[in-house]
């Protein structure tokens, strides 16, 4: 079966074009993942957002989210999903990075756009506007105009996985596309937003990974919990937040001030001088 939204056909913001080097064995990620291969490219971040975009590496995956894209929920009959794996998005340039852990079936594997189309999303967005990282306090689809200010967001899986839970093999046969991002936006990143403790624990090993210092011992997941990390560049700081799941905000486990009071400080924190 072939991916829903080809490469290259004209959805907004589709990094990927026909000739884009597809991954279909863990191998593959690591390779096309890897700094020497991106070198070779123009613009390493874009080649790599392309990439992950058309990335079929982990067979139950991609058959998950490519069945989620043809049977589609009710309230979507209309539309096209996506139905690929949603790269990073936002700035190249980012003094934030918020880390989540994987696009939602009808959200961002629907809209292309990561936490974009989805309850979770809408949350973060308005939080993101309010505290001055996003232009637009809403995020619908791929074509809605909205910007990050200095941000940017990740998944540490990039596909849509069964229930959410990605296998450990899955989180493993991806990790090499975090990793490389973390590479290319070292430069520029002050602050890292881990969501929930999958978030946490992903950041921190792609972290490790990429050589930034990640103290001992290691630092617990909290909501508001903060580590100092350091980066070939400099300090940068970590700060854990409750995933804004429809779960933790329905219950209360997670308010708008909370989420605000977590997004302001790495606002402000991703605005300081070197
Ligand atoms: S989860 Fe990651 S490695 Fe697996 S198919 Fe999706 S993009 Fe590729």
């Amino acid at each position: 079966m072939t991916s829903p939204v080809p490469p290259g056909s004209g959805w907004p913001g589709d990094p990927a074009t026909s000739a884009t080097p597809v991954a279909r064995r863990p191998a593959d990620v690591r390779r096309l993942a890897g700094s020497r291969s991106l070198a070779l490219t123009v613009d390493p971040l874009h080649a790599l957002e392309a990439r992950v975009s058309v990335c079929r590496a982990c067979p139950r995956l991609v058959r998950w989210r490519e069945d989620v894209a043809r049977d589609k929920r009710a309230a979507y009959a209309d539309e096209t999903y996506w139905g690929r794996p949603v790269p990073g998005w936002g700035s190249p340039t980012p003094s934030v990075l918020i880390v989540g852990l994987a696009p939602a079936a009808h959200g961002a594997n629907r809209t292309g756009r990561v936490f974009t189309g989805d309850r979770s999303g809408d949350w973060l967005f308005a939080s993101l506007h309010r505290v001055g990282l996003a232009t637009q306090p809403t995020s619908v689809h791929a074509d809605d105009g909205l910007q990050l200010v200095g941000a940017r967001m990740v998944a540490a899986v990039r596909c849509a996985p069964p229930l959410n839970k990605p296998t450990t093999h899955e989180r493993a046969t991806c990790a090499p596309w975090l990793d490389a991002e973390l590479a290319l936006l070292a430069e520029h990143v002050r602050v890292v937003v881990a969501l929930g403790s999958i978030g946490w624990d992903a950041s921190l090993r792609a972290l490790r990974s990429v050589g930034w210092g990640v103290p001992r011992p290691r630092p617990r997941f909290g909501h508001g919990a903060e580590a100092t990390l350091t980066s070939p560049h400099r300090d940068v700081l970590l700060i854990g937040s409750y995933h804004p799941s429809q779960q933790n905000t329905f219950t209360g486990r997670l308010t708008e001030p909370m989420l605000d009071d977590v997004l302001g400080r790495a606002a402000r924190a991703g605005r300081m001088s070197p």
